[in-house]
């Protein structure tokens, strides 16, 4: 994959065009997760070691084209100036060398993809930077339509996040693991179909493990289970076959009979349970079993957690494995990425965040990447470089 980056252009003295994803969560007026506006710090602090002047372009919430109060990112420059250490000015007329744009969804061109729109946003600067990988999976005016009407790259934070899942998925060091999990098989069809073909093995947790042992003939109990995705699971499981990756089921399963945290639980096989019980969690011999895969292979995809890893002690799972996958990538062995808004809750539950080898909190642009789909805002930056060049 090629594409412009920071390094390609003399900066010096621009005014940057900077797309960021300031869509950050907001309880009661308060930022409650900063990782957003952290991950553009590094973009921020390389332009001004070029005297840049920046100006952010971002969206935030769903304002549908309006000006809408309740969706102006006015609150946010004291925020930035905090995690930045820099000035930050709210709109185009503020003095400071660093400015945050209103909400560019107040403008119905932005959704859109509107060219007059972008011709607008254009105007106002000499160079475009893409730091938001986490809206890339959307053709808007200032993600899409703008790389065709000024020199464009990528950011740090864009860049980063592009070799990490390079290396995952596109170019990895084999042996190759996906670690699937979550609830419902029928919200990760497309992912699963496309992983198949792409990995060595692909183990799977979580709810749709259910699925999965179900369509196979084994009993589910009460398991969230979704019995008229039989079909699909065994659809699954010929591609699997067809392309050389092993799919690794659980042998084992943590069992309950109330649903809520520290219920009495019994670990049982596959081959039984009872009417009335549910599995929440994988078992110890398929912990061992993953484990074992983990030790062999150089690189591992995680998304979705491996039980109902919100109820003490059925996060078991999940974090045993992702303390497994966290030794192995600081040991240098393994190649470590992970996504999924609660795969990023559940790891961080597990204490192993910081030693993956790359978190993305990018959400819906992660899960189309999985899903083998190509992200207009990345083949935009793609074509500009062969434009420029
Ligand atoms: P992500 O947001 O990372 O893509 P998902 O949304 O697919 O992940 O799945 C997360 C949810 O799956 C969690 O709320 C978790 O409780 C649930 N889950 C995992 N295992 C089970 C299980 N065995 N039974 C019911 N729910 C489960
Ligand atoms: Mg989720």
């Amino acid at each position: 994959m090629t594409y412009k980056t920071l390094k390609d252009f003399d900066l010096n003295g621009k005014t940057v065009l900077l797309r960021a994803d300031l869509n950050v969560p907001v309880q009661d007026g308060k930022v409650t997760d900063t990782t957003r506006i952290d991950r553009v710090k590094p973009t921020i602090d390389y332009l001004r070691t070029q005297n840049c002047k920046v100006i952010i372009l971002s969206h935030y919430g769903r304002p549908k084209g309006q000006e809408n109060a309740e969706f102006s990112l006015s609150f946010l420059p004291p925020v930035l100036r905090d995690q930045w250490g820099v000035l930050v000015g709210f709109g185009t007329d503020s003095t400071e060398d660093i400015k945050l744009l209103e909400n560019l969804r107040f403008n119905a061109g932005e959704e859109a993809n509107d060219l007059e729109y972008a011709k607008t946003l254009a105007s106002l600067g000499d160079i475009f930077v893409n730091d938001a990988f986490s809206a890339a999976h959307r053709a808007h005016a200032s993600t899409q339509k703008i790389t065709e009407l000024m020199p464009s790259c990528a950011g740090l934070s864009m860049e980063a996040e592009l070799i990490a899942l390079t290396n995952a998925l596109e170019a990895p060091k084999k042996p190759v693991v996906a670690i699937v999990g979550g609830a419902k098989i029928s919200t990760k069809l497309s992912v699963l179909n496309n992983l198949v073909k792409k990995v060595d093995y692909l183990v799977l947790g979580g709810g749709m493990a259910n699925t999965f042992l179900f369509a196979k003939g084994a009993p589910v109990g009460l398991s969230l289970c979704e019995k008229d995705m039989k079909e699909e699971c065994l659809s699954i499981e010929q591609k699997a076959k067809d392309a050389g990756c092993e799919i690794i089921l659980p042998v084992d399963r943590i069992a309950i009979l109330e649903f809520k945290a520290n219920a009495d639980h019994e670990v049982i096989g596959i081959d039984t349970i009872a009417d009335d019980q549910e599995s929440v969690d994988i078992g110890p011999e398929t912990i061992k079993n993953i484990e074992g895969i983990l030790e062999q292979a150089k690189t591992v995809l995680w998304n979705g957690p491996m039980g109902v890893f919100e109820m003490k002690p059925f996060d078991n799972g999940t974090n045993a494995l992702a303390k497994k996958v966290a030794t192995l990538t600081k040991s240098g062995s393994l190649l470590s990425v992970a996504g999924g808004g609660d795969t990023v809750s559940a790891l961080d539950n597990a204490g192993a965040v910081e030693d993956f080898s790359y978190i993305s909190t990018a959400g819906g642009a992660f899960l189309e990447w999985i899903e083998g789909k190509e992200l207009p805002g990345v083949i935009a930056l793609q074509n500009a470089k062969a434009k420029a060049a």
